[in-house]
């Protein structure tokens, strides 16, 4: 599965990063499901920034009532979660022994972006099924749509 993007709801992720550095930064993405050559496929549609409920700068926590009120949303457009992203203030984009623990959402992608070198933020997906991290394709189309 690939995930498409556009680059505005790139930049939508990367500025609440910022905004909430040095804490940790953490969202959902719905978009739909498109299957292409046999495979799942992701085009983003919706970007939920929400709250982390820890607060934390190497943690995170989606804020309960805000992950339910999403959720239900996403239902109610017939949307699927596509992806949950957070960010990683210091470390690198790539999941941390934490993001194992906490990924009960196999068929959503996990996407970490770094601000490790703030002037270069670097996005990556990964799938996380029984602690096995397997890296996704992110593309990003670079106009807004319609
Ligand atoms: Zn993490």
């Amino acid at each position: 599965m690939a995930l498409h993007l556009t680059n505005g709801q790139t930049e939508e992720m990367i500025r609440h990063a910022r905004r909430e550095y040095p804490d940790e930064a953490c969202g959902l993405l719905a978009g739909k499901a498109c299957p292409e050559q046999g495979r799942r496929d992701g085009r983003v549609e919706k970007v939920y920034p929400m709250t982390n409920a820890e607060h934390s700068p190497v943690t995170y926590r989606l804020d309960p009532e805000e992950q339910y009120h999403a959720f239900m949303e996403i239902e109610e457009e017939g949307r699927e979660l596509l992806a949950i992203y957070h960010s990683h203030s210091h470390s690198p984009a790539y999941p941390s022994a934490t993001d194992l623990e906490l990924a009960f959402y196999p068929d959503s992608l996990y996407i970490i972006i770094s601000l490790a070198d703030r002037a270069r933020p670097t996005i990556r997906a990964f799938r996380i099924v029984e602690g096995v991290i397997e890296e996704e394709r992110v593309e990003i189309t670079l106009f807004e749509e319609a």
